[in-house]
């Protein structure tokens, strides 16, 4: 029951804070994180809500940079 299904990883640095994968994300887990500036000089997207991930993938997809990598996580079958 806890835990959501699957995790990103977003590399900060790479992002450049367009936006987009928070916008795409079903399940409103990723957000930008104006805290932090990255050595490019963008807010970088940060995992806000990480129990709510479904493995989707549309984050990644979306990055136009592939500054995002999900990890989905594996569950024992017959459930
Ligand atoms: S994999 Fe899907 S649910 Fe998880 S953060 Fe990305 S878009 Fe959101
Ligand atoms: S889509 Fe990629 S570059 Fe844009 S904010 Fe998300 S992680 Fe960063």
């Amino acid at each position: 029951m806890a835990g959501g299904k699957g995790i990103p990883y977003i590399a900060s640095e790479t992002c450049k804070g367009c936006g987009l994968c928070v916008f795409v994300c079903p399940e409103s887990v990723l957000c930008i994180d104006d805290t932090v500036v990255n050595s490019r000089g963008y807010h970088p997207a940060a995992v806000a809500d990480p129990e709510r991930c479904i493995a989707c993938i549309s984050c990644a997809l979306m990055c136009p940079d592939t500054a995002i990598t999900v990890e989905r996580f594996s569950r024992s079958k017959g459930g």
